[in-house]
């Protein structure tokens, strides 16, 4: 049976070596499950060989994390479905999907209070009607990709924009079903299993109890999607999130819903030099508590902007972004009315008048519409560049664009930014800068011109990595650490805690099956290197 559903690698296939970071790779088989008992089957058929396998969502990852090296592909789009719903006493509601949905659609289907509903419990139908009934809600995690599925947003502990305020994924999965390379199937509910200190035990629905020593070292305290998340007496849960493709095949969810603030502003201002910008940041965050994001472009993406902007009917309706202006700040405020929408208002224009921003170049987006194209002008700047870099790579087939993912603590901000501009400046290379300015979160994007840049940028995020590392920070906060980052996972944390994560991993995956090359280098009980 298993037979059917591993497919030998043959070009209809192709698209499914690569992701969104633009690497290749190679397989010998593909899977497209469509339930958690065509898992079992196929892991049963892998394991005889003990054939390592990738998983895979969307493949929208920047971190090669969905790219095989080799052996069999488990790609989850099949398992696209929305099983149930439940609401709490506090009237908080929760939905259980297959690792395969995608946000956008998930989100739709918040939106419109419109789901498939047919098959499920009377417990589920009950919550729906509810649901039906209960004021508009919202899904907070929002990578800017909204393409992406949910297994892979919790695979990556995926954030965005919002995690400003809300936090990334993490705290929004209450549930998860996690399918073992050994065919044991683990469901975890948040609050229901603690480690003491850093001892875990688990226990599967095989009954096979599992003693899991946690590894010891100490994640920094600051946005983080570097390695397993692990601290004393923690969830059981949160060991799944953001493990990277490498403990379990993740093959339900149960995420929580937050009540829609009712009013939802844009707010976008532009400044004549980045450091007023940083100021600005700095003094909203001291000021202002109802932020849900705040985002930055340096002037080479607003450069961008204009460019499209001038190319494209899409952005065409956008105002102009004058000449003078070199970065902009976004501002996304969730508040209970537009009496306090207005006054935000006015404390963000005193604040923009001290730290020399121009309330004239202010663009306020009061209605869906609006936002939605400041949305789309967001998710175009990545999306140019790296259209950019496909167009070199046909000269320069060797290089492909750095986009760098570090957070620092706040008090760092200014300072991780000057280091980022003078390395720049020293070498002469072309980037553009864009991200989460808000948690310190700058996507410094590297857009090497030849293979000679490519290597001197290569070397510039390395020394970048060390200096994150040694202020305190995280060489991951969202896109996960996957292939690409691995090197800067053994910075960051050192090569005793990278041990400690491979014995951490035998213990659930022991043949080294899983997401080979993600996170680490990993020998294998048969002595093999994944
Ligand atoms: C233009 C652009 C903008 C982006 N902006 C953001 C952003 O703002 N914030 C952000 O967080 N990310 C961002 N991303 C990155 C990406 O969208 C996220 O990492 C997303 O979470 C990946 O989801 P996916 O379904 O595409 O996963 P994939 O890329 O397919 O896989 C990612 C990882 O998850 C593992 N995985 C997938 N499914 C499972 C499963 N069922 N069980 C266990 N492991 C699994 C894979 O093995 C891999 O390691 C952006 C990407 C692009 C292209």
């Amino acid at each position: 049976m298993s037979q059917s559903l591993i497919r030998p690698m043959t070009e209809e296939y192709e698209e499914f070596l690569r992701d969104e970071s633009r690497t290749s790779g190679k397989a010998e088989s593909i899977s497209f499950p469509n339930g958690e008992n065509d898992i079992k089957k196929i892991v049963d058929e892998l394991r005889r060989e003990a054939v390592p396998i990738t998983l895979q969502g969307a493949r929208t990852g920047l971190a090669a994390g969905a790219v095989p090296s080799q052996g069999h592909i488990m790609n989850m789009s099949r398992m696209d479905r929305v099983t149930g719903m439940r609401k709490d006493q506090q009237n908080q509601f929760y939905i259980r999907v297959q690792p395969g949905v995608i946000l956008s659609q998930l989100r739709k289907k918040i939106e419109l209070k419109s789901f498939e509903h047919k098959g499920w419990s009377q417990e589920c139908q009950k919550a729906y009607a509810d649901f039906c009934d209960a004021p508009e809600q919202f899904f907070s995690p929002d990578p800017t990709e909204a393409s992406a599925t949910l297994g892979g947003m919790v695979a990556c502990n995926a954030s965005g924009a919002r995690s400003y305020r809300y936090g990334s994924i993490r705290p929004y999965v209450t549930s998860l079903r996690v399918v073992l390379t050994g065919g044991e199937v683990l469901e975890i509910r948040r609050g229901e299993i603690k480690a003491k200190g850093r001892d875990l035990t688990l226990v599967t629905e095989q009954r096979d109890s599992l003693k899991i020593s946690l590894p010891r070292y100490q994640m920094p305290d600051t946005k983080n999607a570097s390695g397993y998340y692990v601290e004393d007496n923690m969830d059981a849960i949160d060991l799944f999130i953001g493990s990277d493709g490498t403990l379990g095949i993740i093959s339900e969810i149960e995420i929580r819903l937050l009540k829609m603030p009712s009013v939802v502003w844009g707010v976008t201002c532009f400044f004549q030099q980045e450091q007023a910008v940083l100021d600005y940041v700095a003094e909203i965050r001291r000021s202002l508590t109802e932020i849900a994001s705040m985002e930055y472009f340096d002037g080479d993406a607003l450069e961008i902007l204009r460019q499209q902007k001038k190319k494209g009917h899409t952005f065409a309706q956008l105002p102009d972004i004058d000449e003078k202006m070199q970065a902009a700040a976004y501002l996304e405020l969730h508040v209970g009315t537009e009496e306090e929408a207005l006054d935000h208002l006015e404390k963000i224009e005193a604040i923009m008048d001290k730290t020399g921003g121009d309330a004239q170049h202010t663009w306020v987006a009061r209605v869906d519409v609006d936002r939605d194209r400041l949305l789309f002008f967001r998710h175009a700047i990545p999306e140019s560049v790296n259209m950019l870099i496909d167009e070199r790579k046909k000269q320069f087939p060797g290089i492909t664009k750095l986009g760098t993912d570090m957070a620092v603590p706040d008090k760092h901000l200014h300072r991780i930014v000057s280091t980022y501009r003078a390395s720049l400046k020293r070498q002469g290379l072309q980037s553009a800068v864009w991200g989460h300015i808000g948690d310190n979160h700058l996507h410094v994007n590297l857009l090497p011109r030849n293979e000679k840049e490519y290597e001197t940028g290569k070397k510039i995020y390395a020394e970048w990595a060390k200096e994150v590392t040694a202020l305190g920070g995280a060489v991951s906060a969202e896109h996960g650490v996957g292939k690409l980052k691995a090197h800067f996972l053994q910075v960051m944390y050192g090569e005793q805690a990278i041990e400690e994560m491979r014995e951490l991993k035998k213990q659930f995956d022991p043949d080294g099956m899983l997401g080979q090359g993600n996170l680490f280098a990993f020998q294998s009980k048969g002595g093999g290197n994944s």
